[in-house]
């Protein structure tokens, strides 16, 4: 490794509501540094709310009712105003899926990347033009000069993508939250951005937070899995114990999905999850008892709190004897 960026994500007991709903209750999750943790679960779960929340880039309107988020060193929740603003600017990047949104149509990309280097790292221009142009080859671009002189529309996605991942370094992020950005991608160039990233995320130590419901990015991507329901997490393991011995029912249900999916030929409709996560805020007890196979009378009324089961693997259900 070059050098290593990243630092230890501790989220601890945290709440984020909308006005009176709550898109997050009482979440807990470690992302070692240098690591890479997948958010799971359904529009609606929360997972966006909690990456956020991770680098305290939350929407207006959004508040946390509960809980703390420390990022490295610093605890994140107990700043705000400036001393917030100037924290956030240190610790998190973001990748959208939108990359276009990301990017001042009317400046050349080059120019924005070198921005970045001269505001936030305090390159001289000429410095900062150079260290824009090694970003640009960095990620996978192989004529940095021409591109560097182009304008976002005259780019692909993919090329986009790039272009917002230099920038992304370029502030050299303690974490960098990645929110679905391959969705609207086609397969060969997911594909190759998925492998971009791994492989920057391995060269420089980054920490990062990846959302996703595909089963199929966090085979490829992940070292832990953190799946989310109804503003709940309901388990969270390493990616191996995943794939071979996840224990929630709702776990159960996304990777059945996911292989039946896989296997299916494309004629055939792909297996889904019956009923649909609630909306409104959880129902009391599990949140996933409205749709859950195991559910039984307790289900409906007591709420399960996590348990460990392993030193890397934590579920929330009363039935876990039940499932293997
Ligand atoms: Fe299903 Fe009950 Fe477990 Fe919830 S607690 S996942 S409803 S068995
Ligand atoms: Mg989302």
């Amino acid at each position: 490794a070059v050098r290593s960026l990243g630092s230890e994500v501790t989220i601890d007991g945290l709440s984020v509501a909308y006005g009176d709903f709550h898109a997050l209750r009482d979440v807990s999750l470690q992302v070692p540094a240098g690591t890479t943790t997948a958010l799971v679960g359904e529009s609606g779960s929360g997972k966006s709310t909690l990456a956020l929340a991770a680098g305290r880039i939350l929407p207006a309107g959004a508040r946390i009712t509960g809980g703390s988020v420390r990022v490295g060193d610093v605890e994140l929740t107990a700043l705000d105003g400036r001393a917030l603003r100037a924290a956030r600017g240190r610790t998190a990047a973001y990748l959208a899926q939108d990359a276009s949104a990301a990017l001042n149509p009317v400046m050349r990309v080059g120019r924005q990347i070198a921005e970045v280097h001269q505001v936030r790292n305090g390159a001289g221009r000429a410095e900062a033009a150079v260290l824009a142009r090694r970003g640009l080859e960095d990620v996978g671009i192989s004529d940095p000069d021409r591109v560097a002189r182009l304008y976002p529309h005259a780019l692909s996605g993919g090329m986009r993508q790039r272009v917002i991942i230099a920038m992304a370094l370029a502030f050299h992020p303690q974490l960098l939250i990645a929110d679905e950005p391959t969705t609207a991608l086609d397969v060969t160039v997911q594909a190759e951005i998925l492998g971009l990233v791994s492989r920057l995320q391995q060269e420089y130590g980054l920490t990062v937070l990846w959302i996703t419901h595909d089963m199929s990015v966090v085979a490829e991507i992940a070292d832990h899995v953190a799946v989310l329901y109804g503003g709940r997490l309901v388990e969270h393991t390493d990616v191996l114990t995943l794939f071979e011995g996840a224990r929630h029912p709702y776990t159960e249900a996304l990777l059945q999905c996911f292989r039946s999916g896989r296997d299916a030929g494309p004629k055939e409709p792909f297996t889904t999850i019956s009923g649909s996560p609630p909306v409104g805020g959880a129902p009391p007890g599990c949140p996933f008892h409205t749709r859950c196979p195991l559910a039984d009378s307790r289900c409906g009324t007591d709420l399960p709190e996590p348990r460990r089961l392993a030193a890397d693997h934590v579920a929330a259900c009363h039935r876990l004897e039940v499932v293997r």
